[in-house]
């Protein structure tokens, strides 16, 4: 299996002075001086409809990008239908064929359409270029480089013969349609839940978050330009229920590619098991949902080490990655000095319009969210058992701008300590030194979640106890570094308990969940 060998797509820093920022500059105007119209995209065909949908930047709320014409069930089912039409066609194509329109894609994405994306993703989702350029370009880059890899390193995974009989593994493609609902939070998610199962030959309908279709267009242009075959990538805009109650009750549908939150999982995988009669076969469910992610310091901890993970793991991008830290555990004889020097970060942390480069913050996505948290920091205004240590404010008047906030709470099972809120708040809990295990009990507890978490010492032993005793807290687990920023092909990502079926994002685990292999035996 002849494919080019997958290496990460290298970040470009933006830094004053270089090309990526003259052009990502220049871009970003370009799409502001706009107003795009979105159309879905079912079977190849540019689809419009009289519902059309304003959209906005979160950190620039008058401002507006364009519209999206909003589906309903009709269109649901003609994305199904055109989905199955060229399932066939597809399904039948050699694998080489495959791998190459995802090498395109990955090239384009990396050179042509690298700015036009970052600069979709910077406006439409509120990131920083730097955040832009680690999402849409980098890491969805190394998605589409490192699948078609693990798709090769799969089809020659192969039983042993013997002599008279030779044994085979054909990997079929899944029989019917695989629904992709994605997220806003990643446009690298968002072009990989639908591209993984296509490149195991299988067709998709894909219904993006409403808050991350101006991206999502631009990700279907790649994909076409690219040349995925009309029909096997179908995008449709229509409401999460409506979506639901066409795809959950259709005899083809064969697999459910996911990230977002864990109740609307959890009630989706109860939907499947009501229909499940109706299937031709038992659809495959593939979800990242939650996280409450951890760090855990040690009093023998590096102080500066864990300020700096506390600042970049529960802020950058917003702290709205399900990775995010969101609860710190650290122990009493060192606490006043990371809180020193988590002050001091957050002195130099600058939040506003990403179109200033010079911001390392922005907006939370939409008012849901914004509301949300400004519910959880003005509760621990007024809580006995929470004090907030720094920031606390949030205006919504431009844009859904939330101030990086630290609760400080006396009681390990406090509500955000427990609760996913999907934003700029980071709780801590301070402990008694002697009380290590302890607390690793607590923290093991006090969640549903288990998806990243961070031990933090400079003693051999206590962090060979952490990794034993924290064994199933975290399906991805840091030493000594903050509990974010997985890179595809260096650490597969995805957690366990409410945080998923862990069948790790980019990896081969995952790409084995869109195909159903046939074993053949021929005697000769
Ligand atoms: N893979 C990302 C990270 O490691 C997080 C993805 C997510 O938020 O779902 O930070």
């Amino acid at each position: 299996f002849n494919v080019p060998k997958a290496v990460n797509e290298p970040v470009k820093t933006y830094a004053p002075g270089t090309p990526e920022r003259a052009e990502l500059k220049k871009q970003i105007e370009e799409l502001r001086s706009q107003e795009l119209d979105i159309p879905m995209f079912i079977g190849g065909q540019e689809i419009r409809t009289d519902n059309k949908k304003r959209i906005h930047p979160p950190h620039d709320i008058n401002h507006t990008l364009g519209y999206y014409h909003q589906g309903d069930e009709t269109h649901v089912h003609m994305a199904i239908d055109a989905a199955l039409k060229a399932r066939e066609k597809w399904a039948a194509l050699s694998w080489e064929h495959r791998a190459s329109i995802f090498l395109k894609a990955a090239d384009l994405l990396a050179g042509p359409y690298r700015q036009v994306l970052n600069a979709a993703t910077l406006l439409g989702q509120s990131k920083t270029a730097f955040q832009a350029e680690i999402d849409s370009a980098c890491e969805l880059a190394d998605f589409l480089r490192f699948n078609v890899q693990y798709m090769t390193e799969i089809y020659s995974e192969q039983p042993a013969s013997s002599p008279g009989v030779w044994n085979r593994l054909e990997y079929r493609p899944l029989e019917g349609f695989v629904f992709a609902l994605t997220p806003f939070n990643f446009t690298a998610i968002a072009g990989n839940l639908q591209t993984s199962p296509a490149m195991m030959g299988n067709v998709t309908v894909w219904k993006p978050s409403k808050t991350a279709v101006y991206s999502a267009y631009f990700l279907m242009k790649l994909f076409q330009e690219a040349g995925v075959p009309d029909g096997v990538i179908n995008l449709v805009f229509a409401s999460g229920p409506v979506a639901a109650d066409v795809v959950f009750n259709h005899p083809d549908f064969a697999g459910f590619h996911f990230t977002g939150s864990t109740g609307v999982f959890q009630n989706t995988w109860k939907t499947i098991g009501e229909n499940i009669h109706k299937y031709k076969t038992y659809p495959r469910i593939v979800g990242e949902t939650g996280g409450k992610d951890y760090i855990l310091a040690h009093k023998s901890c590096d102080a500066a080490a864990v300020a700096t993970a506390i600042t970049r793991g529960a802020f950058e991008f917003q702290g709205q990655k399900c990775s995010a830290a969101s609860r710190a555990y650290l122990p009493s004889s060192r606490w006043a000095e990371i809180r020193e020097l988590v002050h001091e970060d957050l002195q130099h942390l600058k939040m506003g319009p990403p179109e200033d480069f010079s911001n390392f913050m922005t907006a939370v996505i939409d008012e849901a969210s914004f509301d949300k948290l400004a519910t959880f920091i003005d509760a621990a205004k007024d809580s006995p058992e929470a004090e907030i240590i720094e920031g606390g404010g949030y205006d919504k008047t431009e844009g859904y701008f939330i101030q990086p906030t630290i609760i400080l709470t006396t009681n390990p099972r406090y509500i955000t300590m427990e609760e996913e809120l999907f934003g700029p708040v980071l709780t801590i809990y301070v402990y008694d030194d002697t009380k290590f295990e302890e607390t690793m009990d607590i923290l093991d507890s006090t969640s549903m979640y288990a998806l990243t978490g961070a031990i933090f010492s400079q003693d051999r032993y206590i962090i060979d106890q952490a990794t034993k005793r924290l064994v199933h807290s975290a399906g991805n687990f840091y030493i000594n570094d903050k509990p974010t920023g997985a890179v595809v092909g260096q650490q597969p990502f995805g957690g366990s308990r409410g945080s998923g079926t862990n069948d790790k994002a980019g990896s081969k685990i995952n790409l084995m969940r869109w195909v159903s292999p046939r074993t053949i035996k021929e005697t000769f």
